[in-house]
């Protein structure tokens, strides 16, 4: 399992440096890629939006 960030997602940014792996990258909704995701489940804990969702 891993996480995806859904379209909630107001790229705020606050997501990013919290990720162990590097695994989120930027955009107009930011994006995870799931090779690099290992279900830590620190990026849901400090979105304000609760985008990343366990997928
Ligand atoms: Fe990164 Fe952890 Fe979020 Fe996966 S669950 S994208 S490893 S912060
Ligand atoms: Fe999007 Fe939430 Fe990450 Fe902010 S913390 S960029 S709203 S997923």
């Amino acid at each position: 399992m891993t996480y995806k960030i859904l379209n909630e997602c107001i790229a705020c940014g606050a997501c990013q440096p919290e990720c162990p792996t590097e695994a989120i990258t930027e955009g107009e909704i930011y994006v995870i890629e799931p090779e690099k995701c290992i279900d830590c489940g620190a990026c849901a804990a400090v979105c304000p939006v609760d985008a990343p969702v366990p997928a």
